[in-house]
Protein backbone atom coordinates (compact mmCIF):
# COMPACT_ATOMS: atom_id res chain seq x y z
CA UNK A 1 0.00 0.00 0.00
CA UNK A 2 1.08 3.49 -0.81
CA UNK A 3 2.17 5.56 2.28
CA UNK A 4 0.52 8.18 -0.08
CA UNK A 5 -2.65 7.66 1.48
CA UNK A 6 -1.29 7.12 4.87
CA UNK A 7 -2.05 3.29 5.36
CA UNK A 8 1.11 3.05 7.22
CA UNK A 9 0.24 6.04 9.23
CA UNK A 10 -2.86 4.68 10.46
CA UNK A 11 -1.47 1.14 11.06
CA UNK A 12 1.15 3.00 13.50
CA UNK A 13 -1.49 5.60 15.18
CA UNK A 14 -4.00 3.02 15.74
CA UNK A 15 -2.27 0.67 17.19
CA UNK A 16 -0.34 2.76 19.50
CA UNK A 17 -3.70 4.13 20.26
CA UNK A 18 -5.39 1.17 21.39
CA UNK A 19 -2.33 0.25 23.82
CA UNK A 20 -2.73 4.08 25.39
CA UNK A 21 -6.52 3.09 25.51
CA UNK A 22 -6.16 -0.18 27.15
CA UNK A 23 -3.28 1.57 29.48
CA UNK A 24 -5.76 4.16 30.45
CA UNK A 25 -8.69 1.66 31.46
CA UNK A 26 -6.12 -0.38 33.01
CA UNK A 27 -5.23 2.56 35.36
CA UNK A 28 -8.70 3.03 36.21
CA UNK A 29 -8.10 1.41 40.06
CA UNK A 30 -4.85 3.23 40.85
CA UNK A 31 -5.88 7.06 39.71
CA UNK A 32 -8.22 9.59 41.27
CA UNK A 33 -11.86 8.67 40.30
CA UNK A 34 -12.28 12.94 39.88
CA UNK A 35 -9.82 15.29 38.31
CA UNK A 36 -7.20 17.36 39.29
CA UNK A 37 -6.40 20.44 37.62
CA UNK A 38 -7.46 23.85 37.26
CA UNK A 39 -9.19 25.14 34.32
CA UNK A 40 -7.01 27.74 33.82
CA UNK A 41 -3.73 24.56 33.80
CA UNK A 42 -6.30 22.75 31.58
CA UNK A 43 -6.48 25.89 28.40
CA UNK A 44 -2.77 26.68 29.32
CA UNK A 45 -2.19 22.53 28.70
CA UNK A 46 -4.30 22.03 25.57
CA UNK A 47 -4.49 25.62 24.15
CA UNK A 48 -2.17 27.89 22.10
CA UNK A 49 -2.32 29.45 19.06
CA UNK A 50 -3.62 26.75 15.90
CA UNK A 51 -0.39 25.56 14.15
CA UNK A 52 0.78 26.92 10.55
CA UNK A 53 1.54 23.81 9.45
CA UNK A 54 0.22 20.27 9.82
CA UNK A 55 1.95 18.01 12.63
CA UNK A 56 1.80 14.24 12.63
CA UNK A 57 -1.13 12.70 13.77
CA UNK A 58 0.60 9.75 15.93
CA UNK A 59 2.02 13.32 17.47
CA UNK A 60 -1.02 14.59 17.46
CA UNK A 61 -2.69 11.95 19.56
CA UNK A 62 0.59 11.59 22.23
CA UNK A 63 0.17 15.41 22.79
CA UNK A 64 -3.03 15.27 23.12
CA UNK A 65 -3.16 12.74 25.51
CA UNK A 66 -0.42 13.67 27.93
CA UNK A 67 -1.84 17.28 27.92
CA UNK A 68 -5.73 16.05 28.52
CA UNK A 69 -5.07 12.91 31.04
CA UNK A 70 -5.49 15.13 34.30
CA UNK A 71 -8.50 17.13 33.61
CA UNK A 72 -10.54 13.03 32.50
CA UNK A 73 -13.11 12.07 35.17
CA UNK A 74 -12.56 8.15 35.43
CA UNK A 75 -16.21 7.97 34.33
CA UNK A 76 -15.66 4.20 33.39
CA UNK A 77 -14.57 3.67 36.81
CA UNK A 78 -16.56 1.17 39.30
CA UNK A 79 -16.55 3.94 41.85
CA UNK A 80 -17.74 7.14 39.85
CA UNK A 81 -21.54 7.67 41.15
CA UNK A 82 -21.82 11.11 39.20
CA UNK A 83 -25.45 11.90 37.88
CA UNK A 84 -26.93 8.88 36.15
CA UNK A 85 -24.00 7.66 33.63
CA UNK A 86 -23.34 4.51 32.51
CA UNK A 87 -19.62 3.02 31.69
CA UNK A 88 -18.92 0.96 28.49
CA UNK A 89 -18.63 -2.64 28.16
CA UNK A 90 -16.00 -4.04 25.94
CA UNK A 91 -18.25 -5.21 22.99
CA UNK A 92 -19.91 -1.85 22.96
CA UNK A 93 -16.81 0.37 23.52
CA UNK A 94 -15.06 -1.97 20.55
CA UNK A 95 -17.99 -1.81 17.97
CA UNK A 96 -17.61 2.16 18.77
CA UNK A 97 -14.61 2.38 17.81
CA UNK A 98 -15.04 0.16 15.22
CA UNK A 99 -17.86 2.98 13.96
CA UNK A 100 -15.52 5.61 13.72
CA UNK A 101 -13.25 3.67 11.58
CA UNK A 102 -15.72 2.22 9.48
CA UNK A 103 -17.32 5.85 9.09
CA UNK A 104 -20.57 4.92 7.78
CA UNK A 105 -23.43 7.42 7.26
CA UNK A 106 -26.54 5.48 8.10
CA UNK A 107 -29.21 8.48 7.57
CA UNK A 108 -29.67 6.14 3.80
CA UNK A 109 -29.25 2.77 4.03
CA UNK A 110 -27.36 3.75 0.50
CA UNK A 111 -24.94 5.39 2.80
CA UNK A 112 -24.28 2.24 5.27
CA UNK A 113 -26.69 -1.13 4.56
CA UNK A 114 -24.84 -2.70 7.44
CA UNK A 115 -25.15 0.17 9.60
CA UNK A 116 -29.11 0.35 8.73
CA UNK A 117 -29.59 -3.54 8.92
CA UNK A 118 -27.43 -3.21 12.64
CA UNK A 119 -30.38 -0.62 14.24
CA UNK A 120 -33.10 -2.64 12.40
CA UNK A 121 -32.13 -5.64 14.11
CA UNK A 122 -31.11 -3.77 17.48
CA UNK A 123 -34.50 -1.94 17.60
CA UNK A 124 -36.37 -5.32 17.05
CA UNK A 125 -34.23 -7.00 20.31
CA UNK A 126 -34.99 -3.59 22.42
CA UNK A 127 -38.68 -4.00 21.64
CA UNK A 128 -38.82 -7.49 22.36
CA UNK A 129 -36.41 -7.06 25.78
CA UNK A 130 -39.04 -3.92 26.63
CA UNK A 131 -42.11 -6.02 25.48
CA UNK A 132 -43.05 -2.88 23.34
CA UNK A 133 -45.91 -3.51 21.15
CA UNK A 134 -44.93 -5.30 17.63
CA UNK A 135 -44.86 -3.02 14.48
CA UNK A 136 -43.81 0.20 17.10
CA UNK A 137 -41.21 2.73 15.46
CA UNK A 138 -37.83 3.33 17.30
CA UNK A 139 -35.17 5.60 16.02
CA UNK A 140 -31.70 5.91 17.33
CA UNK A 141 -30.54 8.92 18.59
CA UNK A 142 -27.66 10.76 20.60
CA UNK A 143 -29.82 10.61 23.83
CA UNK A 144 -33.25 11.21 25.76
CA UNK A 145 -33.72 14.27 24.90
CA UNK A 146 -33.68 13.74 21.17
CA UNK A 147 -35.68 10.67 21.89
CA UNK A 148 -38.07 13.14 23.46
CA UNK A 149 -37.65 15.57 20.63
CA UNK A 150 -38.89 12.35 18.19
CA UNK A 151 -41.36 11.18 20.27
CA UNK A 152 -43.12 14.21 21.23
CA UNK A 153 -43.17 15.37 17.58
CA UNK A 154 -45.03 12.86 16.56
CA UNK A 155 -47.57 12.79 19.64
CA UNK A 156 -47.60 16.75 18.57
CA UNK A 157 -48.68 15.52 14.91
CA UNK A 158 -50.61 12.53 16.29
CA UNK A 159 -53.24 14.63 18.52
CA UNK A 160 -53.59 17.49 15.99
CA UNK A 161 -54.51 15.68 13.31
CA UNK A 162 -57.47 14.05 15.11
CA UNK A 163 -58.22 17.99 15.53
CA UNK A 164 -58.21 18.26 11.97
CA UNK A 165 -54.77 20.48 11.84
CA UNK A 166 -51.83 19.46 9.86
CA UNK A 167 -48.73 20.87 12.35
CA UNK A 168 -46.12 20.00 9.57
CA UNK A 169 -47.65 22.07 6.83
CA UNK A 170 -49.58 24.99 8.62
CA UNK A 171 -47.67 25.11 12.09
CA UNK A 172 -48.53 26.19 15.54
CA UNK A 173 -50.04 29.92 14.81
CA UNK A 174 -53.73 29.47 15.05
CA UNK A 175 -53.87 25.43 15.97
CA UNK A 176 -56.13 24.48 18.44
CA UNK A 177 -54.61 24.67 21.65
CA UNK A 178 -52.84 21.11 23.13
CA UNK A 179 -52.74 20.63 26.28
CA UNK A 180 -49.45 18.99 27.85
CA UNK A 181 -49.40 17.82 31.14
CA UNK A 182 -46.50 16.92 32.88
CA UNK A 183 -45.52 15.43 36.72
CA UNK A 184 -43.60 18.52 39.37
CA UNK A 185 -41.04 16.28 39.34
CA UNK A 186 -40.44 15.63 35.05
CA UNK A 187 -36.37 15.68 33.97
CA UNK A 188 -35.31 19.33 32.84
CA UNK A 189 -35.04 18.10 29.41
CA UNK A 190 -38.61 17.69 28.91
CA UNK A 191 -39.10 21.44 29.20
CA UNK A 192 -36.59 22.37 27.15
CA UNK A 193 -38.31 19.80 24.19
CA UNK A 194 -41.52 21.19 24.54
CA UNK A 195 -40.13 24.49 24.21
CA UNK A 196 -38.27 23.82 20.74
CA UNK A 197 -41.56 21.70 20.05
CA UNK A 198 -43.36 25.18 20.22
CA UNK A 199 -45.07 24.74 23.58
CA UNK A 200 -44.21 27.09 26.10
CA UNK A 201 -42.80 26.54 29.57
CA UNK A 202 -45.57 28.70 31.02
CA UNK A 203 -48.49 26.94 29.04
CA UNK A 204 -48.10 23.59 30.72
CA UNK A 205 -50.26 21.99 33.40
CA UNK A 206 -48.22 20.96 35.90
CA UNK A 207 -49.61 17.78 38.32
CA UNK A 208 -48.14 17.54 41.54
CA UNK A 209 -45.84 15.08 43.05
CA UNK A 210 -45.49 13.41 46.09
CA UNK A 211 -42.17 13.33 47.65
CA UNK A 212 -40.54 10.48 45.97
CA UNK A 213 -41.64 12.45 42.73
CA UNK A 214 -44.46 10.22 41.79
CA UNK A 215 -46.99 12.16 40.01
CA UNK A 216 -50.48 12.33 41.82
CA UNK A 217 -53.38 10.39 39.51
CA UNK A 218 -56.08 12.26 41.23
CA UNK A 219 -55.25 15.47 40.00
CA UNK A 220 -54.17 14.26 36.08
CA UNK A 221 -57.49 12.93 36.43
CA UNK A 222 -59.29 16.08 37.06
CA UNK A 223 -56.69 18.42 33.91
CA UNK A 224 -58.08 15.68 30.87
CA UNK A 225 -61.40 16.57 30.08
CA UNK A 226 -60.68 15.88 26.47
CA UNK A 227 -59.13 17.97 23.54
CA UNK A 228 -55.96 17.38 22.32
CA UNK A 229 -53.44 16.45 24.71
CA UNK A 230 -50.09 14.59 25.79
CA UNK A 231 -49.04 13.48 28.84
CA UNK A 232 -45.50 13.07 29.95
CA UNK A 233 -44.85 10.34 32.57
CA UNK A 234 -41.80 9.20 34.12
CA UNK A 235 -40.21 5.72 35.05
CA UNK A 236 -37.16 6.75 37.30
CA UNK A 237 -37.04 10.45 38.77
CA UNK A 238 -33.32 11.41 38.41
CA UNK A 239 -32.60 11.67 42.11
CA UNK A 240 -34.63 8.82 43.70
CA UNK A 241 -35.22 6.67 40.81
CA UNK A 242 -39.22 6.58 41.83
CA UNK A 243 -41.97 5.39 39.61
CA UNK A 244 -44.79 7.29 38.33
CA UNK A 245 -47.91 5.11 38.67
CA UNK A 246 -48.22 3.98 34.81
CA UNK A 247 -50.77 1.82 34.86
CA UNK A 248 -53.53 4.22 36.61
CA UNK A 249 -51.43 6.77 34.40
CA UNK A 250 -52.58 5.07 30.96
CA UNK A 251 -56.40 4.25 32.62
CA UNK A 252 -56.46 7.90 32.75
CA UNK A 253 -54.96 8.88 29.26
CA UNK A 254 -56.87 6.08 26.92
CA UNK A 255 -60.49 7.58 28.34
CA UNK A 256 -59.26 11.01 27.42
CA UNK A 257 -57.93 9.74 24.24
CA UNK A 258 -54.31 11.33 25.07
CA UNK A 259 -51.36 10.78 23.94
CA UNK A 260 -49.10 8.70 27.06
CA UNK A 261 -45.46 9.78 26.88
CA UNK A 262 -43.07 8.04 29.22
CA UNK A 263 -39.24 9.20 29.92
CA UNK A 264 -37.59 6.17 30.99
CA UNK A 265 -33.79 7.33 30.22
CA UNK A 266 -32.29 4.92 32.89
CA UNK A 267 -35.46 3.62 34.66
CA UNK A 268 -37.56 1.72 31.37
CA UNK A 269 -34.50 -0.31 31.72
CA UNK A 270 -36.11 -2.50 35.07
CA UNK A 271 -38.66 -3.67 32.10
CA UNK A 272 -35.41 -6.11 30.75
CA UNK A 273 -35.51 -7.67 34.59
CA UNK A 274 -38.02 -9.81 35.81
CA UNK A 275 -36.81 -9.23 39.49
CA UNK A 276 -38.58 -5.11 39.14
CA UNK A 277 -40.56 -5.27 36.00
CA UNK A 278 -43.79 -4.65 38.19
CA UNK A 279 -42.23 -1.07 38.82
CA UNK A 280 -42.98 0.15 35.30
CA UNK A 281 -46.24 -2.13 35.20
CA UNK A 282 -48.22 -0.88 32.37
CA UNK A 283 -45.56 0.97 30.52
CA UNK A 284 -46.42 -1.05 27.58
CA UNK A 285 -49.58 0.79 26.99
CA UNK A 286 -48.18 3.98 26.36
CA UNK A 287 -47.92 5.89 23.11
CA UNK A 288 -43.76 6.56 23.09
CA UNK A 289 -41.27 6.01 24.88
CA UNK A 290 -37.65 7.90 25.23
CA UNK A 291 -34.56 6.45 27.00
CA UNK A 292 -30.52 5.71 26.78
CA UNK A 293 -28.02 3.46 25.90
CA UNK A 294 -25.44 5.07 27.32
CA UNK A 295 -26.55 4.94 31.13
CA UNK A 296 -27.59 1.87 32.28
CA UNK A 297 -27.01 -0.28 28.89
CA UNK A 298 -23.48 0.46 29.55
CA UNK A 299 -23.02 1.80 25.77
CA UNK A 300 -20.33 4.52 25.38
CA UNK A 301 -21.61 8.55 25.15
CA UNK A 302 -23.94 8.92 23.20
CA UNK A 303 -26.53 6.90 22.60
CA UNK A 304 -30.16 7.28 23.20
CA UNK A 305 -33.47 5.64 21.81
CA UNK A 306 -36.95 6.40 20.70
CA UNK A 307 -40.07 4.09 20.35
CA UNK A 308 -43.11 4.94 19.12
CA UNK A 309 -46.35 2.48 19.21
CA UNK A 310 -47.65 4.50 15.68
CA UNK A 311 -45.56 4.87 13.14
CA UNK A 312 -47.61 6.52 10.96
CA UNK A 313 -47.63 9.61 13.06
CA UNK A 314 -43.56 9.22 13.94
CA UNK A 315 -42.61 9.17 10.24
CA UNK A 316 -44.84 11.94 9.04
CA UNK A 317 -43.33 14.25 11.85
CA UNK A 318 -39.92 13.67 11.28
CA UNK A 319 -39.32 12.04 7.66
CA UNK A 320 -37.77 14.22 4.71
CA UNK A 321 -37.25 14.29 0.96
CA UNK A 322 -35.09 15.54 -1.62
CA UNK A 323 -34.55 15.11 -5.07
CA UNK A 324 -30.70 13.60 -4.70
CA UNK A 325 -31.49 11.21 -1.71
CA UNK A 326 -32.06 7.35 -2.85
CA UNK A 327 -35.19 6.11 -0.28
CA UNK A 328 -36.81 3.16 -0.51
CA UNK A 329 -40.81 2.28 0.25
CA UNK A 330 -42.77 -0.21 1.03
CA UNK A 331 -41.07 -3.72 1.55
CA UNK A 332 -37.99 -1.59 0.78
CA UNK A 333 -34.87 -1.14 3.37
CA UNK A 334 -35.80 1.11 6.36
CA UNK A 335 -33.84 4.47 5.62
CA UNK A 336 -33.16 6.12 9.28
CA UNK A 337 -33.82 9.62 7.91
CA UNK A 338 -37.05 9.07 7.94
CA UNK A 339 -37.23 8.28 11.67
CA UNK A 340 -34.60 10.07 13.63
CA UNK A 341 -34.45 14.15 13.59
CA UNK A 342 -30.97 14.15 12.31
CA UNK A 343 -29.96 13.92 9.37
CA UNK A 344 -26.65 12.70 8.77
CA UNK A 345 -25.57 10.58 11.33
CA UNK A 346 -22.92 8.48 13.20
CA UNK A 347 -24.40 4.91 13.00
CA UNK A 348 -25.20 4.60 16.53
CA UNK A 349 -26.76 0.72 15.89
CA UNK A 350 -23.71 -1.01 16.16
CA UNK A 351 -22.37 0.10 19.34
CA UNK A 352 -26.04 -0.90 20.40
CA UNK A 353 -25.92 -4.21 18.87
CA UNK A 354 -22.71 -5.14 20.72
CA UNK A 355 -23.88 -4.45 24.04
CA UNK A 356 -27.10 -6.77 23.55
CA UNK A 357 -25.33 -9.60 21.97
CA UNK A 358 -22.55 -9.72 24.43
CA UNK A 359 -25.28 -9.31 27.53
CA UNK A 360 -27.84 -11.67 26.30
CA UNK A 361 -31.63 -11.34 27.71
CA UNK A 362 -30.42 -12.84 30.70
CA UNK A 363 -27.12 -10.35 31.18
CA UNK A 364 -28.64 -6.98 30.76
CA UNK A 365 -31.08 -8.41 33.47
CA UNK A 366 -28.32 -9.29 35.75
CA UNK A 367 -26.44 -5.68 35.14
CA UNK A 368 -30.01 -4.52 36.12
CA UNK A 369 -30.14 -6.18 39.23
CA UNK A 370 -26.36 -6.55 40.04
CA UNK A 371 -26.63 -2.53 40.64
CA UNK A 372 -30.13 -2.04 42.42
CA UNK A 373 -28.48 -4.92 44.69
CA UNK A 374 -25.48 -2.71 45.18
CA UNK A 375 -27.84 0.61 45.74
CA UNK A 376 -29.17 -1.46 48.90
CA UNK A 377 -26.03 -2.38 50.45
CA UNK A 378 -24.82 1.27 50.02
CA UNK A 379 -27.98 2.46 51.78
CA UNK A 380 -27.87 -0.07 54.78
CA UNK A 381 -23.47 0.79 54.84
CA UNK A 382 -24.36 4.35 54.54
CA UNK A 383 -27.24 3.76 57.55
CA UNK A 384 -24.63 2.81 59.74
CA UNK A 385 -22.21 5.50 59.68
CA UNK A 386 -22.79 7.92 62.68
CA UNK A 387 -24.71 11.22 61.03
CA UNK A 388 -25.86 9.90 58.06
CA UNK A 389 -29.65 9.57 57.20
CA UNK A 390 -30.97 8.14 54.31
CA UNK A 391 -33.38 10.03 52.50
CA UNK A 392 -37.13 7.84 51.18
CA UNK A 393 -36.40 4.75 49.68
CA UNK A 394 -34.27 2.88 47.57
CA UNK A 395 -36.01 2.00 44.33
CA UNK A 396 -33.61 0.42 42.40
CA UNK A 397 -30.23 2.01 41.78
CA UNK A 398 -30.31 5.57 43.16
CA UNK A 399 -29.44 6.64 46.83
CA UNK A 400 -30.25 10.13 48.35
CA UNK A 401 -28.84 10.93 51.80
CA UNK A 402 -26.85 13.35 53.66
CA UNK A 403 -24.77 14.42 56.85
CA UNK A 404 -27.17 16.45 59.31
CA UNK A 405 -27.14 20.48 58.26
CA UNK A 406 -26.43 21.60 54.18
CA UNK A 407 -23.06 22.24 55.72
CA UNK A 408 -21.94 19.17 57.09
CA UNK A 409 -23.40 17.27 53.65
CA UNK A 410 -21.80 19.54 51.54
CA UNK A 411 -18.22 19.31 53.63
CA UNK A 412 -18.92 15.26 53.94
CA UNK A 413 -19.34 15.30 49.88
CA UNK A 414 -15.82 17.62 49.38
CA UNK A 415 -14.23 15.18 51.35
CA UNK A 416 -14.81 12.23 49.27
CA UNK A 417 -14.76 13.83 46.39
CA UNK A 418 -10.83 14.95 47.21
CA UNK A 419 -10.00 11.52 48.47
CA UNK A 420 -10.07 10.82 44.94
CA UNK A 421 -11.66 7.34 45.87
CA UNK A 422 -14.91 8.22 44.57
CA UNK A 423 -16.67 10.64 42.53
CA UNK A 424 -20.26 11.77 42.80
CA UNK A 425 -22.58 14.79 43.35
CA UNK A 426 -25.04 16.96 45.33
CA UNK A 427 -29.34 17.69 44.58
CA UNK A 428 -31.50 19.39 46.64
CA UNK A 429 -34.79 17.23 48.26
CA UNK A 430 -37.19 18.34 50.56
CA UNK A 431 -35.40 21.87 50.68
CA UNK A 432 -32.06 20.87 52.16
CA UNK A 433 -28.54 19.60 50.47
CA UNK A 434 -28.48 15.67 50.08
CA UNK A 435 -25.65 13.30 48.00
CA UNK A 436 -26.92 11.75 44.94
CA UNK A 437 -25.51 8.03 44.25
CA UNK A 438 -26.35 6.22 41.29
CA UNK A 439 -24.94 2.59 40.41
CA UNK A 440 -25.07 2.02 36.52
CA UNK A 441 -21.70 0.91 35.82
CA UNK A 442 -21.17 -2.99 34.74
CA UNK A 443 -18.07 -3.06 36.91
CA UNK A 444 -18.94 -1.49 40.14
CA UNK A 445 -18.51 -4.53 42.53
CA UNK A 446 -18.21 -5.06 45.75
CA UNK A 447 -15.16 -3.99 46.72
CA UNK A 448 -16.25 -0.81 44.83
CA UNK A 449 -19.19 -0.43 47.50
CA UNK A 450 -16.70 -1.22 50.26
CA UNK A 451 -14.19 1.53 49.55
CA UNK A 452 -16.69 3.86 49.02
CA UNK A 453 -18.67 3.23 51.97
CA UNK A 454 -14.85 3.61 53.93
CA UNK A 455 -13.73 6.91 52.57
CA UNK A 456 -17.71 8.28 53.68
CA UNK A 457 -16.74 6.74 56.82
CA UNK A 458 -13.86 8.17 57.28
CA UNK A 459 -14.59 11.69 55.83
CA UNK A 460 -17.95 11.72 58.09
CA UNK A 461 -15.73 11.19 61.38
CA UNK A 462 -12.89 14.02 60.02
C1 LIG B 1 -30.52 11.61 31.83
C2 LIG B 1 -31.99 11.82 31.79
C3 LIG B 1 -32.60 12.49 30.72
C4 LIG B 1 -31.79 13.13 29.61
O1 LIG B 1 -31.09 12.17 28.90
P1 LIG B 1 -29.90 12.56 27.91
O2 LIG B 1 -29.46 11.25 27.39
O3 LIG B 1 -28.88 13.26 28.73
O4 LIG B 1 -30.48 13.46 26.86
C5 LIG B 1 -33.97 12.58 30.70
N1 LIG B 1 -34.71 12.06 31.70
C6 LIG B 1 -34.17 11.43 32.76
C7 LIG B 1 -35.07 10.87 33.82
C8 LIG B 1 -32.78 11.29 32.84
O5 LIG B 1 -32.23 10.64 33.88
Amino acid sequence: MSDEFGDRAFDEVLTRTARIAADWLGSLDRRPVGWAVTLDELRERLGGPLPDGPVDPLTVVEELVEAAEPGMVAIPSGRYFGFVIGGGLPAAVAADWLTTVWDQNPGLYACGPSASVAEEVAGEWLRDLFGLPAGSSYAFVPGCQTAHLTCLAAARHHVLRQAGWNVEEDGLCGAPPVRIVVGARRHATIDRTLRLLGFGTATLTVVPADEQGRMDVTALRTVLPGGPAIVCAQAGEVNTGAFDDLAAIADVTEAAGAWLHVDGAFGLWVLASPAVRHLAAGAQRADSWAFDAHKWLNVPYDSGVAFCAHPEPHRAAISVTADYLIQGGAGQPRDAIDWTPGFSRRARGFPVYAALRSLGRRGVADLVERCCAHARTFADGLAAVPGCEVIGEVVINQVLFRFGDDATTDRVLRHVVDSGEAWLSGTVAGGRRAIRLSVCNWRTGDDDVRRTLEAFRRAAAS
